[in-house]
């Protein structure tokens, strides 16, 4: 059967090529990177160069950069972290729109006693500046905002809101997860302080991400052990998918230029026969999304009928986010930006990738009108 997937938001496969320069790291080049013999200095150079890639592609300097297990771990490292250094600055703001990993380790927090602003945003999934403005007070430590949204890939205005964050001397923590690989990413053209990276949303191995501290940024270790990544996160270093991630930094500077541009004219040409279909709408913004991301909702259906009708015929695709399908509530993103519960529940997400052709756009095109109609039919009944 002809499979197509369109679910890289959930996570991607591992370009071969990744897989390659992995390989050696599990069976030659074993060591220890905190081991003072040949294999213990060869694992560490492995550690070093990947470091000194994953720099470089945020424009920031290799002792900025710590390697975690993934972007759940980052964004807690990031903003408990932050948290816990300061007794006094004790109020985080965020958006309803972040993904779990950060909403959670808010939630979290709240309960441990912090106190949390979680801003709205408008019927497109932007936050507001004025709101974030009027947010801010002298207890303000950290604001936390993701660069574009996982579910309907609303790219948000990072430059402008570390900007408000750098006048009123607050740290900018920014989940990047979705779009690092996607659009540029420099942290300094963004003015963030911190910023987390997943390996498997660009192409590299799962369990393995990072996270970008700025020079000077005050922030305590949330694990504790021997002293791995300059005492900010304990645990012998995942060799193997360090280098992985680092080999898929490389492969998408290169490539990412022109296959953002793929990605938007194959993204385009989808939303464009999608909308024909009747009783359906885009979510999001027309253009200021990611590249890769199309997330439209359909009236009177049922969006895991829908999923499940794709699968039959091969095609791969999500409804809200992968960690809230599973589970029937509607997806805390969708109902941020105006929808009811029910039009929420009759969402797709279709999240394209390098493997994605015109082909599978048009196959996409050619069944989801007869499944929509469809389904339709059968609860109209
Ligand atoms: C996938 C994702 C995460 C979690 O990353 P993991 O490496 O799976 O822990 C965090 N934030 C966003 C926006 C994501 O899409």
């Amino acid at each position: 059967m002809k499979r197509v997937y369109m679910d890289h938001a959930a996570t991607t496969y591992v370009d071969p090529r990744v897989v390659q320069e992995m390989l050696p790291y599990f069976t030659e080049h074993f060591g220890n990177a905190s081991s003072l013999h040949f294999f213990g200095r060869e694992a560490k150079e492995a550690l070093e160069h990947s470091r000194e890639i994953v720099a470089k592609a945020l424009g920031a300097s290799p002792d900025e950069i710590y390697f975690t297990s993934g972007g759940t771990e980052s964004d807690n490292l990031a903003i408990k972290g932050v948290m816990y250094t300061n007794k006094i600055k004790n109020h985080i703001i965020t958006s309803i729109i972040e993904h779990h990993a950060v909403l959670e380790t808010c939630n979290y927090l709240q309960e441990q006693g912090f106190e949390v602003t979680y801003l709205p945003v408008d019927k497109q999934g932007f936050v507001s500046l004025n709101h974030l403005e009027d947010s801010v007070t002298e207890k303000t430590g950290l604001v936390t905002i993701m660069q574009a949204n996982n579910e309907i890939g609303t790219i948000e205005p990072i430059k402008e809101i570390g900007k408000i964050t750098k006048e009123n001397g607050i740290y900018l923590h920014t989940d990047a997860v979705q779009s690092f690989g996607k659009i540029p990413t420099n942290v300094n053209d963004l003015n963030v302080d911190l910023l987390s990276i997943s390996g498997h949303k660009i192409y590299g191995p799962k369990g393995v991400g990072v996270l970008y501290i700025r020079e000077g940024v005050k922030i305590e270790p949330v694990q504790h052990g021997g002293g791995h990544e300059r005492g900010m996160r304990s645990g012998t270093e995942n060799v193997p998918g360090i280098v992985g991630l680092a080999k898929a930094v490389e492969i998408f500077q290169v490539e990412m230029e022109k296959e953002s541009e793929r990605l938007t004219d194959l993204r385009d040409k989808l939303i464009k026969g999608v909308l024909e279909i009747e009783d359906s709408w885009l979510n999001g913004h027309p253009t200021k999304r990611l590249p890769n991301n199309a997330n439209f909702s359909f009236d009177r259906l049922e969006g895991e009928s829908l999923i499940l009708r794709l699968d039959a015929k091969g095609i791969a695709a999500s409804t809200g986010s992968a960690c809230s399908s599973g589970s029937k509530a509607p997806s805390h993103v969708l109902t941020a930006i105006g929808l009811t519960p029910e039009q929420a529940n009759g969402s797709l997400r279709l999240t394209l990738g390098k493997r994605n052709t015109e082909e599978d756009v048009d196959f996409v095109l050619e069944v989801l009108p007869e499944i929509i109609l469809d389904l339709r039919k059968l609860s109209a009944v």
